[in-house]
């Protein structure tokens, strides 16, 4: 298999000199044309099993020749046999419950998680029970009706490690689901550690410039089927014209993340001991890193930090208002840098109590950073937190 640089470039082209092409086509029909009733049958059948379409896609719910090229570049770099698109990363993390068959039953999870898995998680929504788990725990919350762990690392928002064969070992015969969104394949290749589900919102790194809402999920051969099973029946798919751009967003990511996770290794270095600052969050420091992950499991310490501010939630408060290239706002994995507020914001949903346990302070504000020049973002962060400070 050729390396990750050459993946990312060439992943899901493999046929587009036969085509005669050099771009992917986008293919936006909804339907297709069946000029053979038992061809069309017998295609319907393979499909609503959740398989690849041998001739025609049928109907656009059912299969995108568009989508399914992402999904192979995907696949691949996430050293899997499938992986499945879905309309938002939300949409992969419920398709991937109900094909986990965790709907009615137990879960254990892993906090801090996205805001949104936590919520989907603990509204029951699904009808799943969740006993809430730290890595050190997850062996004794597994009980015989377990359908699924669900785990992220680097965690939103803390960016907290967490070692992904160590809760696989726990986890014993239940499969274990880790959102590899903060990390993407560039960094970090969860399937190598043992993990059956890989998921991402593609919304952030993997879309990379704010403009594509996504979800993808990356899974074996048997799974992948049970995963485009559920995006039939519950209709969660993905616009082939988002996964156009996903897959035109693709070839850059690992000078993306790269050069973005430089510029955060460089900013936290700053940040760290800075009298505004009274934490820094960031893989790179060696305190956030006790069990030596990055390098072992990790190949960086990636692009998203957190930082709490001297002066709590008023404090982190006034550099939101303050930054002026730095964008306060939700999301992240843009080519731009992004701060946002987890307690009041992206967290709110998570249940209040749990906050201080997992992290989640009123001083906290997370940095997405982008691949801006590190000393702009340096002078525009330094002069809020200053601003800040001063009250
Ligand atoms: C944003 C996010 C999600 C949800 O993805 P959407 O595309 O917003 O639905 C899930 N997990 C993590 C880690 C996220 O950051």
């Amino acid at each position: 298999m050729n390396r990750l640089e050459t993946q990312v470039v060439h992943g899901g082209r493999e046929d587009l000199g036969e085509l005669g092409v050099h771009a992917p086509p986008l293919d936006r029909s909804t339907t297709y044309p069946l000029h053979s009733l038992a061809l069309g049958t017998e295609e319907i059948d393979e499909l609503a099993a959740g398989g690849h379409p041998r001739s025609s896609p049928i109907y656009a719910r059912l299969y995108n020749p568009t989508v399914a090229r992402w999904e192979r570049a995907i696949a691949g770099l996430e050293h899997a046999d499938e992986a499945v698109a879905f309309g938002s990363g939300m949409a992969a993390v419920t398709a991937t419950l109900l094909a986990a068959g965790a709907a009615g039953r137990h879960v254990v999870a892993l906090r801090p998680l996205y805001g949104g898995t936590d919520h989907l998680l603990a509204s029951g929504l699904l009808g799943t029970r969740t006993t809430w788990a730290t890595p050190a725990t997850v062996a004794e919350a597994i009980e015989d009706d377990t359908a699924l762990v669900v785990m992220e690392t680097p965690a939103n928002p803390t960016v907290a490690l967490v070692d992904i064969a160590a809760v696989v070992a726990q986890a014993g015969e239940v499969p274990v689901l880790v959102d590899n969104t903060f990390a993407t394949p560039i960094l970090q290749r969860p399937r190598d550690h043992g993990a059956t589900w890989v998921l991402h919102s593609a919304t952030k790194f993997l879309g990379g410039h704010g403009d594509t809402v996504a979800g993808i999920v990356a899974t074996d051969r048997e799974r992948g089927r049970a995963l485009r099973q559920v995006r039939i029946a519950t209709g969660a798919v993905l616009d082939p014209q988002a996964a156009y751009l996903l897959h035109r967003s693709l070839p850059t990511l690992a000078l993306r993340v790269r050069a973005a996770q430089d510029n955060a290794s460089e900013l936290a270095k700053r940040l760290d001991g800075h009298r505004g600052v009274a934490r820094v969050l960031h893989p790179s420091l060696p305190e956030c890193d006790p069990d030596g992950l990055v390098g072992r499991q990790m190949d960086g310490p990636g692009a998203v930090l957190a930082i709490e501010v001297a002066g709590g939630e008023v404090a982190a408060a006034r550099v939101m208002e303050a930054v002026e290239l730095v964008t306060p706002a939700v999301s992240l994995g843009s080519t731009d840098t992004l701060i946002e507020h987890p307690a009041g914001l992206t967290h709110r949903s998570v249940d209040a109590e749990a906050h201080a346990a997992i992290g989640i302070t009123p001083g906290l504000l997370r940095v997405s950073v982008g691949i801006e020049a590190v000393d702009d973002l340096w002078d525009d962060l330094e002069r809020a937190i200053l601003v800040a400070a001063a009250g």
